[in-house]
């Protein structure tokens, strides 16, 4: 199966998709500057210009939160979310300022504080407070210990609640919007993301679901981990994806079991084309419930995303690969890959775990090991191990790094896929002994750290 269509993101891509976005959120404040339709003063147009921009930005909000390929291939979709969530920051800072900068340069608080102000003062201020109740929830999510499916629920219902109220309330208080341009502006910007939110949250599954994907083999790999095998549709191929990727799943496995959707990386090569697998290990509620899924259940299948490949930078021909735990998904796709395509480039492994009945792929590792593609090296670190276990013992560390990959790291690449704290410390070891930022890629299983 074909790789290459999606390793071909030039940089040029991203930097493009950023002039783009820069333009479309300053369009209605340089028109309206132009328009000049008022002439208060200067902090009285800063606060008409952060509502212009502000209403901007809500509104590009859902192309980076739509899983657009085009706009997450030159990013990642990790960065590309962060960006969704710093942006909606951005935005409540602007729209914030907008009521205060206009009070002060009017000289009346009757904005901010007056009762009998026209309706749509009163939808402005509403508008306000849903839109900082949707970024607290976003943004202290995990703190709050919001579970992640109600937050989906609210946001979905908040998000497009906010536009529309931002829309009605500028068209109305806005002087600005008095000028047909810029009304045209307004109304085609609600538009497109009514409609793109429309297709992302409603048409989009259900074309996936129409279409599903069929589990053919549920396989248990170690404690509380499992390989879920999924065929395409009858007449369909897979997805093309590169080793290292992830994809959404959406099981439909009636007997009760919940109906989410979750991002798991494809263990599978892309070599392989008759079936892409998940290997997923039970971290919460949803994921206990994998040993659950039977053969013949149907699942909605979204992928591929995400820049955690090998693929991005072929020319490099020394590879060191870090996994913690379940973080071996990633990296054991990359390695199949390579030992499918007969790459012999060199890998060292170090794979993480605390006990070893939790190390998953154990013998594949130690046949590819054994066979030569890629020119592989396992080395397996325990941090509890039994009285019987003989390799190395702790964490990944300098002193395995040293004594496994050498004292000269230069040219070598690494890529780190585990629990956060253990990405944080192999990295800082690794910038401690030289090696350049741009040499470490990190994957994080959470698009929310
Ligand atoms: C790029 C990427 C690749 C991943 N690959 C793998 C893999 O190969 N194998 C594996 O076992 N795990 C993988 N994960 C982690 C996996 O997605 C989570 O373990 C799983 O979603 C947790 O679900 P839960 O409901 O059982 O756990 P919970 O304890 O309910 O959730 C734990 C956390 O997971 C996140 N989460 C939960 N539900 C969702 C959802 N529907 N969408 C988005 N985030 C959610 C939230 O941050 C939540 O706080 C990956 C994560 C990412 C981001």
């Amino acid at each position: 199966m074909g790789v290459s269509a999606h390793t071909g993101t030039s940089p040029m891509g991203g930097a493009v998709l950023i002039l783009l976005y820069i333009l479309i959120a300053a369009v209605p404040m340089i028109v309206a500057s132009f328009l000049a339709v008022t002439h208060e003063n200067a902090v009285y147009e800063l606060g008409r210009n952060f509502a212009l921009i502000g209403f901007m930005v809500l509104i590009l909000q859902v192309f980076p939160a739509s899983r657009l390929k085009w706009i997450e291939r030159p990013f990642g979709l990790d960065i590309v979310l962060r960006f969704h969530r710093n942006m909606g920051i951005f935005a409540l800072l602007l729209l914030l300022a907008h009521p205060l900068l206009l009070s002060a340069g009017l000289g009346s608080a009757g904005l901010l504080i007056g009762i009998k102000v026209p309706w749509y003062i009163w939808l402005g201020r509403l508008t306000l407070v849903l839109l900082l109740a949707n970024v607290l929830l976003s943004t202290y999510q995990t703190s709050l210990k919001f579970r992640f499916e109600k937050w989906r629920a609210v946001h979905d219902i908040l998000s497009p609640l906010i536009l529309v109220f931002a829309f009605v309330h500028s068209f109305t208080a806005g002087q600005d919007l008095r000028n047909p341009f810029l009304q045209g502006v307004w109304a085609a910007a609600l538009l497109a993301a009514v409609v793109l939110f429309v297709y992302h949250r409603i048409v989009r599954p259900m074309i996936l679901k129409s279409h599903p994907y069929r589990v053919i083999e549920v396989r248990p790999e170690a404690s509380d981990v499992w390989t879920i095998k999924l065929a395409p549709p009858e007449g369909r191929k897979i997805e093309e994806y590169l080793p290292g990727q992830f994809h959404f799943i959406t099981f439909y496995r009636d007997r009760s079991l919940p109906v989410e959707e979750h991002h798991w990386t494809i263990s599978s090569p892309p070599s392989q084309g008759e079936y892409v697998s998940s290997t997923i290990k039970a971290l919460g509620d949803f994921t206990s419930t994998m040993g659950e899924t039977k053969t013949g259940d149907v699942a909605a299948v979204h992928g591929a995303f995400g820049r955690f490949s090998y693929l991005f930078h072929p020319e490099e021909r020394d590879l060191v690969f870090v996994a913690g735990g379940i973080g071996i998904t990633p990296l054991m796709s990359m390695i199949r890959y390579m030992h499918d395509v007969r790459d012999a480039r060199n890998v060292v492994l170090f794979y993480g775990n605390q006990k070893e009945d939790q190390i998953v792929f154990r013998d594949e590792l130690s046949n590819i090991e054994s066979e030569g593609y890629p020119s592989l090296k396992v080395v397996h670190v325990i941090s509890s191990p039994e009285k019987e276990w003989t390799g190395e013992t702790g964490y990944v560390d300098r002193e395995k790094i040293r004594k496994h990959c050498g004292d000269n790291l230069q040219g070598k690449a690494f890529y780190l896929c585990g629990p956060a704290g253990m990405l944080e410390a192999v990295a800082s070891a690794l910038k401690g002994m030289g090696v350049a930022d741009r040499q470490i890629r990190t994957e994080i299983f959470s698009f929310l750290d």
